[in-house]
């Protein structure tokens, strides 16, 4: 027999980098109750702590207690497999990514076209998610509960990288969160991290933990969420299964924030989604859409270099962005664990990424089973337009023009930026591929809103994360009005 179903206002569904600004925005009404389920263990379970303030290291290789992966693949001719990692613990990828915390770029809100969305509104919600400690004025908050800092000595293999830059005239660009470039800018820049002193403050440390004590917010940590209930086509609660075995939670608003994969998987276990896909798979259809249908990532290539391992340095502290859509990346290090190499005894080592920001390509997620423990199919078919790929050649020839007179280089591999977006977007009521229309409300379903990575209908320009998190801090409100 089920325990007790629990009731409350609003349930967020995942604790992650969205989900943990959506439940401390909404539970700042203590008229609203708010309950919040997360797949991965809480902050307070043994270790947690510690494997997530420190920004010097990504806690996701082989065993991390605070990871799930899954199988992906990057190319169709050939396949080319990986294993795709996603932070699961309050904080989400958030408490366990690389701190890379750099807004996109206007003309990544110029294409959404969506109402709510320009520059001018999103700006205000990036400035309060930050506090930036190097830069202040009208661009830049100065009360929000993540710290920002650019790495002011560089060491290692980072500063050789901006002694070769150096030699090729690109300008420097103190402040990659500007927002004065509508698109773009070609330049190098210091990366704005969310880590300070070697300390990571994602939006699960910065927003959700401090909001822990307030009595009508509730955290369920290390329970899985099976599937949406319905009555009719409107949410009215979940099945999910925990330590204590299966719960029913109701509520009378479901906000889903299990990110890129986990919320385009629930949609579909769930009933919405492709309708032949749904019925072969012998679940019932609640609402058509195209869920998963088009996806995207930033596609990398990775080149390892003959650097030395500068450590406890994070992960990423500068940045060359080049003709308006590539970033080269001087990883100090971490980047194979990130993609769970996991080869014995073989420690992390510097390369140099090429990373295309505005790929063409789009990838598709699509449900296996029925069964909510089998994973989706994700594949980003990176290779299907070849601009995309002769940009990522042209990439990686600057690169080795750059660098190669001092720095020895390997031949690079495909590899992804971890970064996927747009499973679940926002949409015009006319775009075939708009689950959600532009408040985040599933379309042609009640009570049922999705904030997270999953919503946006672009990549943007730079890593997702800062925009994820303003993004929920836009979009918490809408749940409400
Ligand atoms: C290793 C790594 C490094 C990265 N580095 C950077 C970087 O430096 N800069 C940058 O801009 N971006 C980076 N990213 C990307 C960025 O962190 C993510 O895009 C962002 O955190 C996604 O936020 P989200 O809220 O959409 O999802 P997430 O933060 O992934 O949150 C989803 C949450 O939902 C939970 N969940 C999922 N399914 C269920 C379920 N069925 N039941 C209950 N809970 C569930 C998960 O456990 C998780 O906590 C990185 C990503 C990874 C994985």
């Amino acid at each position: 027999m089920s325990p007790r179903p629990t009731h409350s206002d609003v349930l967020v569904i995942g604790a992650g980098s969205a989900g943990s600004v959506v439940a401390e925005r909404l539970s700042a009404d203590p008229a609203c109750s708010v309950t919040v389920l997360e797949l991965g263990p809480g902050p307070s379970d043994p270790g947690v702590a510690a494997l997530t303030d420190n920004g010097t290291v990504l806690p996701v290789g082989a065993g991390s207690p605070l990871v799930a992966r899954f199988p992906a693949q990057l190319t169709d001719s050939p396949a080319r497999t990986v294993q795709l990692v996603r932070g699961a613990t309050v904080g989400g990828s958030g408490a366990v990514n690389g701190g890379y915390f750099c807004r996109a770029v206007p003309a990544d809100f110029a294409a959404w076209d969506l109402p709510g969305w320009g520059w001018d509104d999103v700006l205000p919600h990036y400035r309060a998610i930050e506090t930036d400690l190097d830069f202040t004025g009208p661009q830049h908050g100065d009360r929000g509960p993540i710290r920002l800092r650019r790495t002011a000595e560089t060491v290692g293999s980072t500063a050789l990288f901006l002694q070769a830059t150096a030699r090729y005239g690109y300008p420097w660009l103190p402040d990659l969160n500007d927002g004065a470039a509508p698109g773009l800018p070609t330049g190098i820049g210091p990366v704005p991290l969310n880590i300070v002193d070697g300390v990571r403050v994602g939006p699960g440390a910065g927003f959700l933990v401090p909001a822990l004590g307030r009595p009508n917010l509730t955290v369920f940590a290390g329970l899985r969420v099976l599937r949406l209930r319905f009555a009719g086509t409107r949410a009215v609660g979940v099945d999910a299964v925990g330590p204590d075995g299966p719960q029913v939670f109701t509520a009378d608003r479901i906000v889903l924030c299990a990110g890129a994969i986990g919320s385009a998987h629930l949609l579909m276990l769930s009933g919405i989604g492709d309708d032949a896909v749904l019925r072969a798979l012998g679940i019932a259809t609640v609402q058509q859409h195209a869920v998963g249908a088009r996806c995207s990532d930033h596609p990398e290539w990775v080149l390892p270099t003959s650097w030395a391992v500068e450590p406890r340095r994070p992960v990423l502290e500068v940045v060359l962005s080049l003709g308006g859509d590539l970033e080269i990346r001087p990883y100090t290090g971490g980047f194979v664990a990130m993609l769970g190499d996991g080869t014995e005894g073989r420690p992390d080592w510097p390369h140099l990424g090429v990373a295309l920001m505005q790929p063409r390509s789009r990838g598709a997620l699509t449900l296996a089973s029925a069964d909510p423990a089998v994973p989706p199919r994700i594949a980003h078919h990176y290779d299907s337009e070849p601009a995309d790929v002769a940009r990522l050649r042209h990439g990686a020839e600057l690169a080795y023009e750059i660098t190669g007179a001092t720095t020895g280089m390997g031949e690079p591999s495909w590899s992804t930026s971890q970064h996927l977006c747009g499973s679940v977007p926002m949409g015009a009521e006319d775009d075939p591929y708009a689950v959600l229309d532009e408040q985040c409300r599933v379309r042609g379903v009640e009570r049922l809103w999705v904030i997270d990575g999953s919503v946006m209908p672009r990549i943007p320009s730079r890593g997702p994360h800062a925009t994820t998190v303003m993004l929920a801090h836009r979009a918490a409100p809408f749940v409400l009005s």
